[in-house]
C-alpha cells in the first residue's frame, strides 16, 4: 500500500520533527494537539528549522515552501480518521495513548495503518485495545527528528507483514535508516541507553560527581557527543523518569529502579530544555548546572 497522508498526535518536540522530515519527504501531514498554542509553535518551530537547511545550501527554498503547504494542523482528532498512516506522538503516558486511539478509532479509514512513537510502552497492549492490531506498530522515531538517522520499527505479536514492509518503505523515502526491534519494553536505543541515564543520576545523587564533572566525564573520557544529564534534559526528564518505570515494571528488576533524584524533578516540574530548567538552567545565554 502507497503511504501519502500522515496524521500525527502530538505536536510537542516530537510531533513537530515527525512533521518536518514527512512533509520535506513529500507526505501531505496533518498534525493535532490538545492546545491552538502548541500546535502554533510547532509550526513556527518547523518553519525556523527548515530555514536553517535552507541557510546550510541542504534544502532549497521552493523545497521549504512545499513542504509547509503540505502541513495542516487541527484540534480535532477525528479529522485524522481519513489519513494512510497515524503517528501518534502525545505525552509518554499508557493512559493517555490509549484514549487517543479509542477516541480514534470511529472515524479511521479501514485502510489506515496505526502507529505510536512511545519510547517504552508495550505495542503488543497499545495495539490490542484497537480495532486492527495486525496494523498497528511501534515507529520509534529519535530526537531532533531531522538529524538523527534511526527509525526503530516494533512489530507488536499480531503485526502482519504488509503493515511492516508500507513502515520499512516510508523509512527510505524519508531518507533514513530502520533497526527492528521486538516488542520489550523499552525495545533496543532506550534499553540501553536510559538505565546510563539513570546511573548517571544516581551518581549526581550519591555525591560522586557534580553536573559538571559527570557530563565531562562521559564526553572527554567515553567520547560520547553530549554528556548523560545534558542528554536527559534534551529528551525531557518526565520521558526519561516514564521509560524507567515501564522498565522497572515490565522487566521486574531493580536494576531499573528509577532514581529518587529524577523523581524529585519531575515533581518540581523541571523536565530539561522545554521547561528552561533540568539538570542545567536554561534562562541564560548558555546553560547553568544546577549542581
Ligand atoms: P512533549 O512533551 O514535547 O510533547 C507531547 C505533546 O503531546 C504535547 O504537545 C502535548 O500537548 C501533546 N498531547 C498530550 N496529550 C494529548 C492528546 N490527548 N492529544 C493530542 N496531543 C496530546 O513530548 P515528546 O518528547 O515529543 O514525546 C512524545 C512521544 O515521543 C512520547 O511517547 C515519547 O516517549 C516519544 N519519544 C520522545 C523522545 C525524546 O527524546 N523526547 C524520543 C523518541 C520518542
Amino acid at each position: 500500500m502507497e503511504i501519502q497522508s500522515v496524521g500525527i498526535v502530538g505536536a510537542g518536540q516530537m510531533g513537530n520533527g515527525i512533521a518536518h522530515v514527512f512533509a520535506l519527504a513529500g507526505y501531505d501531514v496533518l498534525m493535532t494537539d490538545i492546545s491552538q498554542e502548541s500546535l502554533d509553535k510547532a509550526i513556527a518551530l518547523i518553519d525556523r528549522n527548515i530555514e536553517r537547511q535552507v541557510a546550510r545550501g541542504k534544502v532549497t527554498a521552493e523545497a521549504k515552501t512545499a513542504a509547509m503547504a503540505r502541513i495542516g494542523t487541527t484540534l480535532k482528532l477525528s479529522d485524522l480518521g481519513p489519513c494512510d498512516l497515524i503517528i501518534e506522538a502525545a505525552t509518554e503516558r499508557e493512559t493517555v495513548k490509549r484514549a487517543i486511539f479509542e477516541d480514534l478509532l470511529p472515524h479511521l479509514a479501514p485502510h489506515t495503518i496505526l502507529t505510536s512513537n512511545t519510547s517504552s510502552i508495550s505495542i503488543t497492549r497499545l495495539a490490542s485495545r484497537t480495532d486492527r492490531p495486525e496494523k498497528f506498530m511501534g515507529f520509534h522515531f529519535m530526537n531532533p527528528v531531522p538529524v538523527m538517522q534511526l527509525v526503530e520499527l516494533i512489530r507488536g505479536i499480531a503485526t502482519d507483514k504488509p503493515t511492516y514492509e508500507a513502515l520499512k518503505a516510508v523509512v527510505v523515502r524519508l531518507g533514513k535508516t530502520a533497526a527492528s526491534a521486538e516488542d520489550f519494553p523499552a525495545f533496543i536505543v532506550n534499553r540501553i541507553l536510559m538505565p546510563m541515564i539513570n546511573e548517571a543520576v544516581y551518581t549526581l545523587y550519591e555525591g560522586v560527581g557534580n553536573v559538571k564533572s559527570i557530563d565531562e566525564s562521559l564526553k572527554l573520557g567515553a567520547n560520547h557527543p553530549m554528556g548523560p544529564l545534558e542528554l536527559a534534559d534534551f529528551i525531557g526528564l518526565d520521558t526519561c523518569l516514564a521509560i524507567m518505570n515501564v522498565l522497572h515494571e515490565g522487566l521486574a528488576d531493580t536494576k531499573y529502579r528509577p532514581c529518587p533524584l529524577l523523581t524529585k524533578y519531575v515533581e518540581a516540574g523541571w523536565l530539561g530544555r522545554k521547561t528552561g530548567r533540568g539538570f542545567y538552567d536554561y534562562s541564560g545565554e548558555v546553560p547553568v548546572p544546577t549542581r
